[in-house]
């Protein structure tokens, strides 16, 4: 690995003007410290509210496609970047590198998605029931958007929602997670070397402050969510954390964006095809150490294949390599620190105590470093759905249950309080149409023969009930950065009311 010196210098990062005893910033890989910043203070954070007010008072009159240019310079650095910002993801937040890579990926993709999105910012023109007259809908830039993000997917969230504000005419202020500043700096930097070439083709069109982070915790996320001038706050995170937000930014009428956690099922019916759901489940349950909002955490299968496909997951788990995340063989990294193998510990403890069978769960120790908390994935075999599975815990914990009668497994899925991700592999028709109607699965993402994480670009994505009801990247989640105007042109000589209205003068 090159030295973490010469990453942050390829990636243009700088941070001696963010140096500070505020924020020890440690890498999960080995507990060692990366480094130590100041945060900004809540003063700082509205005067950066503001400048952002002022950026988009004047980013709003630039046309969509050429805002669009500025993410597609965007678009470009990060192409450029893609293994170094990799890197730093996977030291930063200790998923392995292949995706942390993969992160970055997911960036330039919803950049290529957003540069055609700004010649598309399409409304309707819509029948008006009055003679000489037209209907239609415009779509207009909102105003500053307040990104607040989680650990687990430090860079790629914060793209997702800026991809999309900038050229919907927004401007963006970010609040990343307090254990992933630094990516964000480097995302930082890496925006402002595409303003530079921007600005080069163009100057005088950008304005100063169109995109700024801010490096702190709660408090900085707080004084977006009470900001009258965020217009729209988009929070990923903890049901928790967004259960506050939500309440604040509800408060004053505001807008909010939320992507909250999730406590996704996978339903295995007799007609699946093992081997495709085998790697499907492996993938979804232990992939980023089980750290994904979309994460596999409960399996339903049918009686009739319970023992075969139980034993198989055991077996694979048995050998999945646990260890450095930059290592190119590891596919089990990291927990993200202390409070997460603890978490986890007690979580399955409680497991034990509602009647669970735990296979593994134990930690390992990967150079023997102490300050690291890798673990082996835990399989749970649980008799029912009690209460510790009703809970998202943020490690790879898969709690098995067995169903008999496809109903049965539908209900399961949908009784837990979040809403977010969900899948059944079956060959069954009927059960595949059954779990994606109106009566089937109750998430966000319903999936046929797929595994319930790594989502696409090109969809909406979010979920439902305690998962938030946000949608963000692709479809026509692009709205919520925008404001809709209904306007009614009368191109006639006289003066007709709506709904036959009468009231002559
Ligand atoms: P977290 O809720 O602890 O923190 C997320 C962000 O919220 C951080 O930036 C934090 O500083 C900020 N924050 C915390 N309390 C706040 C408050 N009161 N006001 C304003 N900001 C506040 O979450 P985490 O541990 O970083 O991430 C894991 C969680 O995020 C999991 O629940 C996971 O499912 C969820 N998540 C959801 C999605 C999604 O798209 N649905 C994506 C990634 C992660």
């Amino acid at each position: 690995m090159m030295h973490i010196s010469t990453l942050f210098s390829k990636l243009g990062l700088d941070f001696a003007a963010q140096a500070g005893d505020d924020l020890q910033v440690r890498s999960p890989r080995d507990g060692a410290a990366i480094a130590s910043l100041q945060t900004h203070t809540v003063q700082e954070a509205e005067t950066a509210i503001q400048n952002a007010h002022q950026a988009f008072e004047k980013w709003r009159s630039v046309p969509a496609p050429v805002r669009g240019e500025l993410v597609r310079l965007l678009g470009e650095v990060l192409r450029e970047n893609r293994e170094q910002l990799g890197t730093l993801v996977t030291l930063e937040s200790g998923k392995i590198l292949s995706e942390g890579i993969g992160e970055v990926q997911e960036m330039i993709d919803i950049c290529d998605f957003a540069v055609g999105l700004s010649r598309q910012l399409y409304g309707l023109t819509i029948a008006s029931e009055r003679a000489g007259h037209r209907m239609m809908e415009s779509w207009h830039p909102l105003g500053v958007v307040g990104v607040i993000s989680a650990f687990n997917f430090p860079v790629a969230v914060w793209c997702w929602n800026s991809a999309l504000a900038l050229v919907c005419g927004n401007a963006v202020v970010w609040k990343p997670s307090e254990k992933t500043p630094i990516t964000a700096l480097a995302v930082q930097a890496l925006f402002e070397q595409a303003a530079a070439r921007f600005s080069e083709q163009r100057p005088d069109l950008l304005p100063k402050h169109l995109s700024q982070v801010l490096i702190g915790r709660a408090d900085l996320g707080e004084t977006l969510a009470r900001s009258p001038k965020v217009a729209l706050l988009s929070a990923t995170g903890s049901v928790r954390m967004g259960r506050k937000v939500a309440t604040v930014v509800a408060e004053r009428l505001g807008r909010s964006l939320l992507e909250l956690g999730g406590n996704n099922g996978m339903i295995i019916a007799p007609s699946a095809d093992l081997s495709l759901a085998l790697r499907a489940i492996t993938f979804s349950a232990v992939g980023t150490a089980g750290q994904r909002c979309t994460s596999l955490r409960r399996l339903f299968v049918h009686s009739s294949i319970y023992d075969e496909v139980v034993s198989s997951i055991e077996r694979v788990y048995a050998s999945v390599k646990v260890g450095d995340p930059l290592n190119a063989d590891t596919l089990v990294g990291p927990l993200v620190d202390q409070h997460a193998f603890d978490a986890m510990q007690s979580a399955l403890a409680q497991a034990k105590a509602e009647g669970g069978t735990v296979t593994g769960g134990e930690r390992v120790s990967v150079n023997g470093d102490s300050n690291a908390f890798y673990v082996r994935p835990a399989l749970v075999r649980m008799p029912q759905q009690s209460a510790i599975v009703h809970h998202e815990t943020f490690a790879p914990i898969l709690y098995v249950l067995r169903y008999d009668q496809f109903d049965d497994a539908i209900r399961l899925n949908n009784a837990v309080p979040q809403g977010l991700s969900s899948a059944i592999f079956t060959n069954d028709v009927r059960e595949a149409e059954a779990f994606m109607a109106a009566t089937g699965s109750d998430c966000g993402l319903a999936n046929v023969n797929i595994g319930t994480s790594g989502a696409e670009i090109g969809g909406a994505f979010g979920g439902e009930k305690d998962t938030g009801g946000g949608r963000e990247s692709g479809s026509d989640a692009w709205k919520n950065y925008m404001r809709r105007a209904t306007n009614t042109i009368n191109y006639s000589r006289t003066l007709p009311l709506a709904q036959g209205v009468k009231f002559d003068i």
